[in-house]
């Protein structure tokens, strides 16, 4: 009886073991395990532009941050954003007739940034224009006019966009003010989401008021799959939210550490290799 009742025991240690050694094999554990591999994995690749800048200006640990959903002012013609590339080049149908899809998740994620910022201790708040159609780009309740008024005052304002699929877009990345010194947290946000150059299209409109763009990804693929799946939705927003959170919070606490890459001309190697 004994030995039946150790061979049963055995047997299940190995079959708990086993059971063990095939879930860390599958593909969905390790990619939980590994969280930046994920966001590239989520969001695609980063813009792969020469940008040499780095955000060393140090913020107040209380700053305020607005968050901006872009083209939320503009669903003209021109500058309504993109329409992603499931509506543009796949013909389905957008996820809200009114507005571009770009909008439609701008949307969607300024609301997950604001409330999981809020619930980490963030002085964060959004603005909608709630207009979608202004013309003239100086109206005070344009995004512009509203961001810059912020960054007057000492504030951090961030338009979030998603790029254009395929050839007509770039890739993920901040694109930092056009006046100003970049900060720690345009810094920590280039980190994780890559860095267009200060100059990008001879400066935007945004930049120019001081307001950081922020690609998040093109709107293909696996991101817009991800996106509107309805079992995959909220997920997604929420993790593509959290690491945003993630890096406004490591640029104010500036757990950034600077490695800054060096030039050629700047390296030089230890006397053995010579
Ligand atoms: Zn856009």
């Amino acid at each position: 009886m004994c030995s039946l009742k150790n061979r049963v025991l055995t047997n299940i240690a190995f079959c708990f073991f086993f059971s063990f050694l095939y879930a860390f094999s599958q593909p969905y554990v390790i990619k939980h395990l590994n969280f930046i591999e994920d966001l590239e994995l989520i969001i695609g690749s980063a813009a792969k532009l020469p940008a040499r800048w780095t955000g060393i200006q140090n913020v107040d640990k209380d700053i305020p941050i607005l968050i901006l959903a872009g083209h939320a002012d503009s669903q003209g013609i021109a500058g309504a954003g993109t329409p992603g590339e499931a509506v543009d080049k796949y013909g389905l149908n957008p996820m809200n007739p009114d507005i571009t899809d770009e909008l439609f998740w701008n949307l969607k994620l300024q609301a997950s940034i604001v409330q999981l910022g809020k619930k980490r201790g963030l002085d964060i708040r959004s603005y909608d224009p709630g207009i979608r159609n202004i013309d003239d780009a100086n109206d005070s309740r344009t995004n512009w006019s509203v961001g810059k008024e912020f960054a007057k005052k000492g504030g951090y304002p961030i338009e979030i966009h998603f790029d254009s699929y395929g050839k007509h877009g770039i890739g993920a990345g901040l694109i930092p003010p056009f006046f100003e010194v970049p900060n720690t947290i345009d810094e920590s946000i280039a980190r994780k989401f890559g860095r267009f150059p200060i100059l990008f299209r001879g400066g935007l409109g945004a930049p120019r008021r001081q307001i950081r763009i922020l690609e998040i990804g093109k709107l293909e693929g696996f991101l817009e799959k991800k996106l509107r799946n309805i079992k995959t939705r909220q997920k997604t927003i929420n993790f593509i939210s959290h690491e945003i959170v993630q890096a406004l919070l490591s640029g104010i606490n500036r757990q950034v550490i600077f490695n800054p890459t060096l030039d050629d001309d700047d390296t030089f190697l230890p006397a053995i290799y010579l």
